[in-house]
């Protein structure tokens, strides 16, 4: 019989972009649909990074880049962990990929057996529980709820590890909560990973700059941990770079190398001219990168003090990224006429079709009790969107 691999076949469709095309498709039949479904900058990709781009078109950069990437970039990385983070990589520990996302498959197919368990504290990013099926392994989530601003304890992580425990995978700032990691609160999840040493730390650090309390805390700074730690990051969200598909990762050698031979057999590496125009964004004027998360800044608190007047969303104020993650299950139960709201994503899909607004169920990032609203959006149209919202609510009884 003519079928996909069971591999496929166990996947979810990534539901972020799921629902993006849905609003697309619907926005496609003249409806006029606002999309806070996908978590992508609106703002255009900075004009001195553009000109990098035109320039690497012009000088030649068709050709394969070495599989890692090129050394100008993976420099630039190495640079830019030292002047932002204060750590200390050699090129050789950097390697590049076709967006973040790829970066985090690289490292999991990398270090994950068949059965090997993977911790993630959840609610968590949609594509890390399908990434670690994809490499064969078991997620162990871990739950944390609104009352503890969706961190996870010391406690629970020591209780999640098991003599299969083989890596651990979280994001800080976090999609989709927005709750940042203080540094106290990563050296006390230090304080337990000191006890297990066969421990892989991914840190998913690509909201790093979208960061609204201060300097971004990365949880390689730890000298404890640091050898076994992968940092994951990339241009898409800090430089508005989403479509040009540069991500990496800085860690041990001998997972940069691991990562590199898997690459190299699988997509020979990243494109060279947005490898290029990234070594523009991290070494260029950075003041658009500030200017961008002022913006998200604002929107955060306008979007934040008009959602909190929705009856029934339970809110608290997330510290970075641009997700705004109410808990909405008091809606559970109630109707417009016969249709009745028994879930995140019954309540979602109402909200496309009564309100005409995109946004993605909490059962994508394991969190059924709660919905996302991406405010990469302007102003006037998360405004729009918020009045929409609150009028579709009250019809619910
Ligand atoms: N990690 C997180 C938490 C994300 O939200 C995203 C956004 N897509 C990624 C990784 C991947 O980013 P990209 O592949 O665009 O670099
Ligand atoms: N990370 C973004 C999101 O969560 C982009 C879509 C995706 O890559 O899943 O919406």
């Amino acid at each position: 019989m003519l079928k996909v691999s069971d591999r496929i076949a166990a996947m979810e469709i990534s539901p972020t972009l799921a629902m993006s095309q849905k609003s697309r498709e619907m926005k496609a039949q003249g409806i006029d649909v606002i999309n806070l479904s996908v978590g992508e900058p609106d703002f255009n990709t900075p004009d001195h990074v553009k000109k990098a781009a035109q320039q690497a078109i012009e000088d030649n950069y068709s050709h394969y880049s070495p599989v890692p990437g090129f050394v100008e970039l993976r420099q630039a990385v190495v640079n830019k962990l030292k002047r932002e983070n204060n750590l200390d990589f050699t090129v050789d520990q950097i390697v590049v990929s076709n967006g973040a996302k790829q970066s985090i498959a690289n490292a999991m197919m990398s270090v994950v057996n068949k059965g090997d368990e993977v911790i993630i504290p959840s609610p968590f990013w949609v594509s890390y529980s399908e990434i670690v099926k994809l490499a064969e392994g078991t997620a162990v989530y871990v739950p944390a709820n609104l009352d503890q601003d969706f961190k996870i304890t010391p406690e629970q992580l020591e209780n999640a590890i098991t003599a299969n425990t083989k890596a651990f995978l979280f994001s800080s700032p976090s999609n989709p909560t927005g709750s940042l990691y203080s540094k106290e609160e990563l050296k006390a999840l230090v304080d337990v990973f000191v006890k297990y040493p066969d421990i892989v730390i991914m840190s998913d650090e690509i909201y790093e700059h979208i960061n609204y309390v201060g300097a971004h805390e990365s949880i390689a700074q730890f000298a404890e941990i640091k050898d076994r730690v992968v940092v994951i990051n990339g241009v898409s969200k800090g430089y508005a770079m989403t479509g040009w598909r540069i991500g990496y990762i800085a860690a041990p050698l001998w997972i940069a190398k691991a990562c590199g031979k898997l690459q190299g057999q699988m997509t020979s590496g990243a494109s060279s001219v947005a490898q290029m125009a990234s070594v523009a964004a991290l070494e260029g004027d950075q003041s658009t990168t500030v200017s961008m998360r002022n913006a998200f800044h604002k929107r955060r608190d306008l979007a934040l003090a008009q959602l909190k007047e929705i009856p029934g969303f339970e809110i608290r104020e997330p510290k970075g990224a641009f997700y705004l993650f109410p808990q909405v299950s008091e809606l559970f139960g109630k109707s417009n006429g016969s249709l009745t709201i028994n879930s995140s994503t019954d309540l979602s899909l109402y909200l496309l079709e009564q309100a005409n607004v995109a946004t993605v169920t909490g059962e994508a990032f394991g969190a059924p009790e709660c919905l996302r609203l991406s405010y990469a959006t302007s102003e006037e149209q998360m405004a729009e969107a918020i009045r929409r919202i609150k009028a579709a609510i009250e019809k619910l009884k």
